[in-house]
């Protein structure tokens, strides 16, 4: 009998690597270090830790509550606006009641979803937690942005964070696919798939005008970054003496073999992130059209422990339902050009079956 690995992942915007690179490379800068001890505190108290097989269901149009921790690290916080109430003139604050509400209509009008869960799950967020906390990070049941430090990063209430991280969320209650190696490093992918999507389906930005850039506005000026990856050009999102240089790949053939980061789950995103931009450029038009919603098919049919052979099939599986022969050409050579052979059957036998997982059951 096999067993159940699940992994105790640490759902931060900011992967822990970069943390630690940032400790490393900027001592005098204290609010990292905080950073790394307020982002194990929230994984500690996070709800799906203590049972991963927890889900928040409501019952309702998945309403809106903003909370403002007020540099505290308490939440939910103090009440700061409500669904249906008028801004408040606090950016953060206002920001995440839109961000959030585009993350709500995105799923509902494109992909006829009622909020994360399905059944209208109120959509609760806490902003201006800590003193310069640098993340953002879903619990399995809130959202918490930091304001950041000021110096190297700006507030985390940005659109595609917003997205990336409610995101986690659907796919935890969708598909709960494991959070190491290839399985990780796709629920890493669909998390920045639809980050961007929601963005620019909230913003009307057509296929051929995006930028491909997660956490575009994220960093302080003077940062040399667009933001934390790059779907399309994998590797090229930042490169500064405080960061270092973005890690992460764009093919088969530098796919990062790592224990560590959960196998890897934020550098080899790289590789089928840049399939799927690879696609929506081909096919033109929205976004939203076709490739999302066949991403979303996709991740219906993908099991716990896809592989990135086994979900490229499966878009490949679902391409065939929702577009032309022509698409489905379209889809094969991207996946082709990242060096990525679709099967039903592949398994992820590239990530060292070490490292910071733990079984269970
Ligand atoms: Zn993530």
């Amino acid at each position: 009998m096999s067993k159940i690995i699940l992994v105790r992942n640490m759902h931060g915007f900011i992967p822990t690597y970069l943390l630690t690179e940032l400790v490393a490379r900027n001592p005098e800068l204290y609010a990292f270090a905080d950073t790394i001890a307020e982002t194990a505190k929230l994984y500690a108290t996070s709800p799906i830790r203590t049972n991963p097989h927890l889900r928040f269901v409501g019952a309702g149009k998945g309403d809106i509550e903003i909370y403002d921790c007020e540099a505290s690290t308490r939440r939910p916080g103090k009440k700061a606006r409500f669904e249906g109430e008028q801004a408040t003139g606090n950016a953060d604050v206002d920001n995440a009641y839109d961000f959030t509400r585009w993350v709500r209509e995105y799923f509902l009008n494109v992909h006829g979803r009622n909020s994360i869960d399905g059944s209208g799950m109120k959509l609760i967020s806490s902003v201006n937690y800590g003193r310069g906390y640098n993340n953002a990070y879903w619990d399995g049941r809130q959202m918490t942005y930091g304001k950041g430090d000021g110096s190297i990063f700006s507030s985390f209430v940005i659109a595609d964070v917003c997205g990336h991280e409610i995101a986690h969320g659907v796919t935890q209650h969708m598909a709960n696919i494991e959070y190491y190696g290839q399985s990780g490093a796709l629920n890493e992918h669909i998390s920045d798939v639809f980050g961007e999507a929601i963005e620019m389906y909230a913003k009307a930005i057509p296929t051929a005008k995006a930028d491909w850039v997660i956490g575009n506005g994220i960093f302080m000026p003077g940062i040399n970054g667009t933001g934390i990856r790059n779907m399309l050009n994998p590797g090229t999102a930042y490169n500064d003496k405080k960061l270092g240089k973005d890690p992460q790949p764009g093919h088969m053939k530098d796919y990062v073999k790592t224990s560590g980061d959960n196998g890897g789950v934020h550098y080899n995103s790289g590789i089928p992130n840049r399939a799927f931009a690879l696609f929506a450029i081909d096919l033109g038009g929205n976004v939203w059209d076709k490739a999302t919603k066949i991403w979303y098919a996709a991740l219906a049919n993908a099991g716990n422990r896809p592989s990135f052979a086994s979900f490229s099939h499966q878009t490949i599986e679902a391409c065939k339902v929702l577009g032309t022969a022509d698409d489905l050409a379209k889809l094969r050579s991207a996946w082709d050009r990242v060096g990525v052979i679709p099967n039903a059957k592949g398994i992820d036998d590239l990530t060292p079956d070490v490292g910071d997982r733990s079984e269970e059951e």
